[in-house]
């Protein structure tokens, strides 16, 4: 079973009625945490006032392994617990309605012209895949290159071992978690494209999302973009 292969009748918050193909009603879509000001780079929130080169301190003094991060949310109530839903309830009417609305911010952030050659969505492990079923980036990258017609890459960017949890971890200790927790298989391009986007649903210290993009920066791509549902401030 895929996000795809369904159509909520009710709004998948106040369970009212829904125009159109949308899985969440408008004064849902209105209430949802949209981002104030994100940084240009890494896509964290500068808030009220940001400066006006736009881009966060951190970004400044050390910037990331990407180019940008685009993430249509804070990780905040209901977006924070329909991910949880989603990702570890299986409850694909609230995966549905996600990625709905990442896709639609996609096909927002970028020109047609200027799109990612392909989407990575960042992989599980094949044990914690065969526990869960199911990979929620995967979903989600599929639900963006239907709406925006770019290639789902899954067997480029694949996990070399089983990676403990990240959630607990310091900054520091997800970095160590993450070495060499990722390996390209180049075989599974036709061609090297210059722009690449890694999927993620939540990013939250970088560790996972910088950690592949050093990898595909070394493997020779250009610009290296990440697409999540939120970014934790
Ligand atoms: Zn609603
Ligand atoms: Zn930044």
């Amino acid at each position: 079973m895929s996000i795809s292969d369904m159509l909520p009748q009710q709004c998948v918050l106040c369970g009212g009625d829904l125009i159109g193909p949308a899985s969440l009603c408008l004064s849902c879509q209105d209430e949802l945490p949209w981002p104030l000001h994100p940084c240009h780079r890494c896509g964290i929130e500068l808030g009220l006032q940001p400066p006006d080169h736009g881009h966060c301190g951190s970004c400044l003094s050390d910037p990331p392994a990407f180019d940008r991060c685009f993430a249509p949310f804070r990780y905040e109530y209901p977006v924070r617990e329909l991910i949880a839903s989603f990702k570890f309830n299986a409850r694909f009417a609230e995966g549905q309605a996600l990625a709905q609305l990442l896709a639609e911010f996609v096909t927002s952030v970028y020109r047609p012209e200027d799109r990612p050659g392909c989407l990575l969505p960042v992989p599980l492990h094949p044990q914690r895949l065969r526990e869960r079923g199911y990979n929620q980036s995967m979903e989600l990258a599929r639900a963006i290159g239907r709406r925006c017609r770019i290639p789902v890459v899954t067997r480029y960017c694949q996990r070399t071992r089983s990676t403990r949890s990240q959630k607990g971890l310091s900054a520091d200790e997800r970095a160590v978690n993450l070495h060499n927790a990722f390996a390209l298989n180049p075989g599974a391009l036709p061609a090297l494209p210059d722009h690449v986007a890694i999927v993620d649903d939540v990013v939250t210290t970088m560790a996972t999302v910088s950690a592949a993009a050093r990898l595909l920066r070394g493997a020779g791509h250009r610009r290296i973009d990440v697409i999540c549902l939120a970014r934790v401030s």
